[in-house]
């Protein structure tokens, strides 16, 4: 039987990417968004996954959400992937409080507050993966991201933690810190800027979007199963660690 995933920002980007690949490879799969229906409709009618709309900031909007997810695929969710985030940069000396908290609560609370909803399930079934993008600037910093590095480093700590809650169950819990790749996030720096940072990948260019989306399908896969609480980087050679 098919196992179950879902993709928290699963309609755009990465996260799009990653849907994609889960459908392609057998998987049920639905997709959470925030605001963006237009976007969220193409997908559907493009990918024929189901997307749903709510704030994965939002804990209780979470809950009901995994709900609405579980009742519509017909059993509880095996994989989660974290991938639903933003990022709201400036120079700290000058960061709004909104900016910080928004990043946060994005991109850190709701790894929270969606593992929080799908762990019961996993533990009952005694199988589940929790994969969950971090970033290349939560390992080596970057100016004006204090509240994105903030946020993707507290992932990393986040699944060592939850990898050793959950190993006997046979849930493994595992980040992906991708270097830059080539989505809407990554356009929206200037044209200068970005060819300063293809500068600096040895590979010579932005990652693709299908190539996180594979990692995360290795990670999900029974062939995966010894590998938990570990980072693991897609940058190109970017940065190593
Ligand atoms: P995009 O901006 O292209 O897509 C973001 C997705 O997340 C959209 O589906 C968006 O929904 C959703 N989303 C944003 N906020 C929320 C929210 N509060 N609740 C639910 N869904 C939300 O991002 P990318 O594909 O570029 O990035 C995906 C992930 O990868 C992010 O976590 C990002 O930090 C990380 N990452 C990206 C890198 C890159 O180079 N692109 C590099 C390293 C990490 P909607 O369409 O409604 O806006």
């Amino acid at each position: 039987m098919s196992r179950t995933a879902l993709i928290t920002g699963g309609t755009r980007g990465i996260g799009a990417a990653i849907s994609i690949a889960f459908k392609e490879a057998g998987y049920k799969v639905a997709a959470n968004y925030s605001s963006n229906h237009e976007a969220a409709k193409q997908f559907h009618k493009k990918t024929g996954i189901a997307a749903y709309s709510w704030d994965v900031a939002d804990f209780k909007e979470c809950a009901a959400g995994v709900a609405e997810v579980e009742k519509d695929l017909g059993g509880h969710i095996e994989i989660l992937v974290n991938n639903a985030g933003i990022t709201r940069d400036g120079m700290m000396h000058k960061m709004e409080l909104e900016a910080w908290e928004a990043v946060i609560r994005t991109n850190l609370d709701s790894c929270f507050n969606m593992s929080r909803a799908v762990l019961g399930g996993m533990r009952n079934g005694r199988f589940g993966r929790i994969i969950s993008i971090s970033s290349i600037n939560a390992l080596a910093g970057q100016i004006g991201q204090t509240n994105y590095s903030a946020a993707k480093a507290g992932i990393l700590g986040f699944t060592k933690a939850l990898a050793r809650e959950c190993a006997a169950k046979g849930i493994t819990v595992n980040a992906i810190a991708p270097g830059y790749i080539d989505t809407e996030m990554v356009r929206a720096v200037s044209e200068k800027r970005l060819k300063e940072i293809i500068a600096q990948i040895p590979v010579g260019r932005l990652g693709r979007p299908e190539e996180i989306a594979h990692s995360a399908l290795f990670l999900a896969s029974a062939d995966a199963a010894f590998i938990t609480g570990e980072t693991l980087s897609v940058n190109g050679g970017q940065h190593m660690e």
